[in-house]
């Protein structure tokens, strides 16, 4: 590992040979235009201190780095903190990104949002957001997902969104993208796309991270306040891999501190039924970025299979496809069975019931802490409450 890391992503939006801007040529001069005015944002003291104040008084930042007493004396290990995400408004960390791109396409102008999402947890942040700023939502969900998730799709319509079915090909998440992004090109004039993880086109999973990042800045603060030093380990669930860029980055020019992200394993590391990119993943392009993927020879898109709809998707984010390659972060997986195993234990010990995609994170938790020191210190982020997957749980668990 070099000693500091260079500021990725290049001008291009480029991670080492990651990332990129692989869409529609209608769409390049707007992505580009986007840059820009989110550069300019960026440097904007007035942009920051309205996000800051809406982060604190409507979101309810800063979140607690909680100490999870009974699961750490449990497991006789490292020390356990546990990042509160999941007590923010909405009850996930995708509001820190769909606040900060809302704000960005009121400066831009844009009248119209557009999403897309697969568990609905996407979806909710954002027309949480366009009810708070007075602008039309349509949110493109496969219609499957619909079905899967009523809950969330009832909640986005109370919130005044338009949820559209998108009923091609496996009727999920990837067909919605797609539908987005037709949407897109078509309305870029009026319309901001807001991407829910740290994917798609340069500079989506820039902006992305960088909104995220309020939970790594936050969790330093607070381990400095609480133990007087640095964590020994961060641990994070990846899916796109948004909640896990946002803890990682403030840490990554700190060489003592180890990361590792953990993907969904679903029945094992079976063709077809995981979302482990890194497990057998290709490299290719995918809606928009280079990075690792699940695909066949030929170069279609797999299906995938997770317990947790927020990490089953056949692309990770270029990002951590470059700190992957540069081995500054581990990644590893955790299996459904795990995943509810974990869910189980922390309800049971913290009275906290994790979102099935922060129980791969807290699964692996599990695992690791036993085998450090105790003078050792992990933070894990809980990315979201598990309230939305009670039903499953309870299948599973009850
Ligand atoms: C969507 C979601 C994830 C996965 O997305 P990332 O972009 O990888 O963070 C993880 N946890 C929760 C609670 C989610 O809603």
């Amino acid at each position: 590992m070099p000693d500091l890391l260079p500021t990725v992503p290049d001008a291009t939006g480029h991670f080492g040979p990651f990332g990129g801007m692989f869409v529609p040529e209608t769409l390049m001069t707007p992505l580009q235009d986007l840059a820009i005015a989110y550069e300019q944002a960026r440097q904007d003291p007035a942009f920051q201190i309205e996000l800051d104040s809406l982060l604190h008084n409507y979101v309810g930042r800063p979140t607690p780095l909680y100490f999870a007493e009974r699961w750490t004396e449990q497991l006789g290990g490292a020390k356990i903190y546990l990042k509160r995400e999941d007590l923010l408004h909405t009850g996930a960390h995708k509001i820190n990104n769909a606040l900060g791109q809302i704000l960005l396409a009121k400066r831009l102008g844009k009248s119209r949002i557009i999403a897309e999402t697969g568990a609905g947890q996407h979806g909710v942040a954002t027309a949480t957001v366009c009810a708070r700023f007075g602008m039309e939502c349509v949110v493109y969900m496969g219609a499957v997902d619909m079905e899967r998730q009523a809950l969330n799709v009832a909640r986005m319509r109370l919130m005044g969104a338009k949820v559209v079915a998108v009923t091609a090909g496996q009727a999920t998440l990837k067909e919605a993208v797609n539908e987005a992004m037709r949407d897109w090109v078509g309305s870029v004039e009026n319309t901001h796309y807001i991407i829910g993880s740290a994917l798609g086109s340069h500079p989506f999973p820039m902006m992305v991270r960088d909104f995220h990042r309020v939970i790594g800045i936050e969790a330093r603060q607070q381990i400095l306040e609480k133990e007087g030093r640095l964590p020994s380990m961060l641990v994070a669930c990846v899916g796109g891999g948004s909640n896990a860029m946002g803890l990682f980055h403030p840490f990554l020019n700190d060489p003592d501190v180890r990361m590792v992200g953990v993907e969904a394993g679903g029945d094992g590391i079976i063709p077809e039924r995981h979302a482990a990119r890194f497990q057998g993943g290709k490299l290719g392009v995918l809606q928009g970025t280079k990075t690792w993927l699940l695909a066949n020879d030929d170069g279609q898109i797999e299906l995938t299979h997770s317990v947790s709809a927020g990490l089953d998707y056949a692309a990770i984010g270029p990002e951590h496809a470059y700190l992957q390659s540069i081995g500054r972060v581990e990644y590893t997986y955790a299996t459904d069975t795990e995943a509810l195993a974990a869910f189980k234990t922390l309800a049971t010990t913290e009275g906290i019931l994790p979102a099935l995609e922060s129980s791969h994170a807290m699964a692996y938790v599990h695992k690791i802490a036993p085998l450090l020191p105790k003078t050792d210190i992990i933070i894990a982020n809980l990315s979201g409450r598990g309230d939305k997957d009670v039903e499953q749980a309870s299948k599973y668990l009850l």
